[in-house]
């Protein structure tokens, strides 16, 4: 991510990139986020939700008070995701009334990857493990992300080194220059839960059985209390190293799959 002084955006009206680039932004509450991207990108604006996180579920349930007919959510099903994940997802389809834009991977590209690498590839290195999320999480993601201008997510700078320059509105250049808002970069871990508690919020079952963060299941295990909260996703690699390649640019071997 840069910062947003830094680059030109096409497609974004220059007055957004001034109300951006002003920092006012960044001292606006998560309601008033929310509701800057509905007024200037809807229905090109969606939030991008794991489900297993309880942030973009916090994010969801403000989005949908704030207007149902302007809340999007959309995720990635990346095959490897456990059944407590699945059951959240129709939950929230239940709950809110809304459809989940859901996007899978690319089947060939998964077959050709497996083939060559194995089914559990990941664990072998870094490099076979970020092939796995470029193939199985990032194409998918730039698919779903071809027809909005902006896109929320539930990010934090407290969720690790790899998030520590989180802003509330960014330029997302390894994005094509979509408008990124992170409405909770203000929040603790405190206040999110707060929130789940005192709105009845559904989050993912696996956060009471000691995994603060789900992902896939073979990338996920469950944290000892006093650990870091993302030391449960690739606990086999640096702190540096872990992310999936949603919120950040780096390469990936296997240019061919
Ligand atoms: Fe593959 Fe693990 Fe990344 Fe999921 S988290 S896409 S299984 S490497």
């Amino acid at each position: 991510m840069v910062p947003a002084s830094a680059v030109e955006t096409p497609g974004v009206p220059s007055s957004v990139l001034d109300e951006i680039r002003s920092g006012a932004l960044e001292k606006a509450g998560a309601e008033e986020v929310i509701e800057w991207g509905f007024e200037r990108f809807a229905p090109r604006i969606a939030l991008s939700a794991s489900f297993g996180s309880p942030e973009g579920l916090v994010i969801l349930d403000m989005m949908h008070r704030i207007d149902p007919g302007r809340t999007r959510v959309f995720t990635i099903d990346t095959g490897r995701l456990y059944q407590q994940t699945y059951n959240l997802i129709d939950r929230v389809r239940d709950r809110y009334d809304i459809e989940v834009e859901i996007y899978f991977p690319d089947p060939e590209r998964v077959q050709k990857m497996v083939r060559e690498w194995g089914m559990n590839l990941f664990y072998e290195s870094t490099e076979n493990r970020r092939l796995c999320c470029q193939v199985r999480k990032v194409e998918p993601l730039d698919r779903a992300l071809a027809d909005l201008d902006a896109w929320i997510a539930g990010l934090r700078p407290d969720q690790g080194v790899t998030r520590a320059d989180v802003q509330s509105v960014e330029i997302d250049e390894i994005h094509g220059g979509r408008i990124k808002l992170n409405p909770l970069a203000s929040w603790s871990h405190e206040d999110v839960w707060s929130y789940v508690r005192s709105h009845e919020v559904p989050v993912n079952a696996l956060h009471g059985q000691g995994y603060p963060s789900v992902g896939c299941a073979p990338c996920t295990r469950a944290i000892e209390e006093g650990e870091d909260a993302r030391a449960g996703r690739w606990w086999w690699e640096n702190p540096e190293n872990r992310e999936c390649g949603l919120h950040v640019a780096y390469e990936g071997h296997g240019s061919g799959i």
